[in-house]
């Protein structure tokens, strides 16, 4: 049998609340997926949320994973990093794959905007007709322009199998906040190439988002690693647990004196039971 490259997976979580069970899963299957392969789990505190963002819960994070009796190396968080996302973005910008928008939420819906796998599909608005550039502008993947220049592009779900890439879920995503060199797609993408992620692992909720990524890949000649996507965590009546709703934080039940590890092992127990 070939000799496979050793994994390296990442929990990547963002530090505008505390973590919840779901984010506990996704730690540790990321983790355990390292651990059978010989290879590293990576925790990246993704901290450029701006006002939303609390560095002191990254801390708290650090404390719940080794509650959890995880172990990690951690890489540089992405309020670091906002030079790369910057030169990624302008490459972009010069290439013309990503153009201005200066719609608001609501302009957005009252243009008729149709719901996508993620929210509201952009309705192209701004690219029609290019806005003032005295304003304020998020920048949008032109996801027509891309698909035209990569060609078909497929990518890997360990659990779903191949996957032919379509953005018409998600549409022209932002790519640069209004306020920022970056969004969650750019940032994330660069950051797992700089990390040399090889697997990308967290739950199903974020699969229509790795089309998007698994694009950029390609776009900016980045290595393209795996993903695997998990099953989400469900109630006893088979609905998602939403971490607003329902159940205390980890950071609740770490101090409330409940075992970590054995509350991890119920996890992995529920992963199972889920199939993936
Ligand atoms: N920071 C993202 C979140 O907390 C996760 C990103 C990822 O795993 O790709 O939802
Ligand atoms: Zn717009």
């Amino acid at each position: 049998m070939a000799t496979r490259a050793p994994i390296v997976t990442r929990f990547a979580p963002s530090p505008n609340g505390p973590l919840h069970l779901g984010h506990a899963l996704s730690a540790i299957v990321a983790h355990d997926l390292a651990r059978a392969g010989g290879g590293r789990f990576l925790l990246r505190i993704e901290d450029i949320d701006g006002p939303r963002s609390r560095p002191e819960l990254a801390d708290e994070f650090r404390r719940d994973l080794a509650w959890l009796g995880l172990e990690w190396g951690e890489v540089p968080a992405q309020s670091t990093r906002l030079a790369s996302y910057a030169a990624a973005a302008e490459a972009l910008k010069a290439r013309g794959l990503i153009y201005p928008c200066t719609c608001t939420r609501k302009a957005i819906e009252a243009a008729g905007a149709i719901a996508g796998s993620d929210g509201l599909i952009y309705p192209g608005t701004c690219k029609r007709a290019p806005p003032d550039p005295s304003f304020p502008a998020a920048w949008r993947l032109d996801a027509a322009k891309a698909l035209a220049e990569t060609g078909p592009l497929v990518w890997e779900d360990a659990l779903a199998g191949p996957q032919a890439v379509d953005l018409s879920g998600l549409g022209d995503v932002v790519l640069l906040r209004k306020d920022l060199p970056a969004s969650y797609h750019l940032a994330a993408t660069l950051d797992d190439a700089a990390d040399g992620v090889t697997l990308v692992t967290r739950g199903a909720d974020l699969f229509a988002a790795s089309h998007v990524h698994r694009t950029l890949q390609a776009l900016l000649g980045l290595p393209v690693p795996r993903w695997h996507h998990h099953a989400l965590l469900t109630d006893e009546n088979g609905q998602k647990l939403a971490k607003r709703r329902g159940s205390p934080a980890l950071v609740e039940r770490r101090r409330a004196g409940e075992d970590g590890q054995m509350l991890a092992e119920q996890l992995r127990l529920q992963h199972l039971r889920l199939g993936t």
